[in-house]
């Protein structure tokens, strides 16, 4: 079925990926950005596609997309703990404002809604792993909370829609995840841990790396917001890879992986930073028969490639289908 459909956040890390596989399967793409997070040079190479517009905006303020619209993803929020760190105001008005003006536009044009939603809604879980039964543990008066609590309100707005307006909607909650495009500059962990390898520096393990996450490729992940758009499931459902490393191991797999000379240095552990994180996803196997099938060795290989290419240091050595050689 093809469509026209608006990318909230289309010039970011996830999605710009979104773009790139909605347009390879012929629906047509307008992506709405604001640049503040996200970069151009991520859909540069869709410029000159038929099916691809470009709005630049910022949703929190006004989402300015003319013609028809038959679905719309809002992936417009800062994503990484720094940038939202950042941008506290920015991010709470994103999930707020921004959401509500894309529920206003999916439901004026009968458009199905998918909000990327997050695993931080779980905060620091009692619940391990985590299934969508479980309401959470988030500190709301932290620091993290504008992202945690912005993603919250984003899932009650949906749902008070859904209710209210009868507007079709999805929740996809999204657990850490990694690939190209990653800025050099982002700030998580596969970035930084790559960028340091690759440059000989000490990879920087914050606390004694006993904390677990479960990282997700991008191809994988965006396979997982398609299925969840294109079933009638409202969710929320969990969409991420249950193998679950402590990031001391994701540490140790990098500096193996890169044939790294760099060292593990320990620094002070963020406030609030969940200890476990690991996601149950029988629900999307279930309902949407989806699982992840990239391999953390072979996603990082192509990820450091990406991060090489950006900063200009060699890379790994890639295999002809961009699989990790060694
Ligand atoms: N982390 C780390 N070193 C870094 C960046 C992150 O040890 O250079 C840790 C961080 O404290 C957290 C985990 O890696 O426990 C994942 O952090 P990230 O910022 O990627 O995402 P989060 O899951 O916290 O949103």
């Amino acid at each position: 079925m093809n469509g026209r459909l608006v990318v909230m956040g289309g010039g970011g890390f996830l999605g710009s990926h979104l773009c790139d596989h909605l347009l390879a399967r012929g629906d047509e793409v307008v992506c709405v950005d604001d640049f503040s997070t996200g970069r151009r040079s991520n859909v540069a190479h869709l410029a000159d596609h038929p099916g691809f517009a470009l709005v630049e905006a910022d949703v929190s303020v006004s989402i300015p997309v003319d013609g028809p619209v038959t679905g719309v993803f809002n992936l417009a929020s800062p994503a990484s703990p720094p940038d939202y760190l950042a941008r506290p105001l920015e991010t709470l008005a994103v999930g707020s404002e921004g959401s509500r003006r894309g529920l206003d536009l999916a439901h004026r044009h009968n458009a199905r809604f998918i909000m990327a939603s997050t695993s931080e809604v779980y905060g620091d879980p009692e619940v391990h792993p985590q299934s969508e039964s479980y309401w959470g543990r988030v500190n709301p008066v932290g620091p993290r909370s504008v992202y945690d609590e912005a993603k919250r309100f984003s899932e009650a707005l949906v749902m008070a829609h859904r209710r209210t307006l009868g507007t079709d909607v999805g929740i996809v909650r999204i657990f850490n995840t990694y690939g190209p495009r990653l800025r050099p500059d982002d700030g998580r962990v596969v970035s930084n841990f790559l960028l340091q390898g690759m440059q000989g520096e000490p990879l920087t393990v914050y606390g004694d790396g006993s904390q677990t996450r479960s990282l997700c490729y991008v191809d994988d992940e965006v396979r997982g917001l398609i299925a969840l758009f294109d079933s009638d499931l409202t969710g929320p459902v969990n969409i991420g890879n249950p193998d679950e490393y402590t990031v001391l191991e994701l540490a140790q797999t990098v500096v193996e992986l890169l044939g790294s000379s760099s060292p593990i240095v320990h620094q002070p552990l963020p406030v609030d930073d969940p200890t476990r994180r690991r996601p149950d996803i029988s629900l999307a196997r279930s309902a949407l028969g989806w699982e992840p099938t990239t391999e953390l060795a072979d996603g990082l290989a192509r990820t450091a490639a990406s991060l090489a290419d950006d900063v200009g240091v060699a890379g790994p050595a890639l295999s002809d289908d961009g699989r990790s050689a060694g």
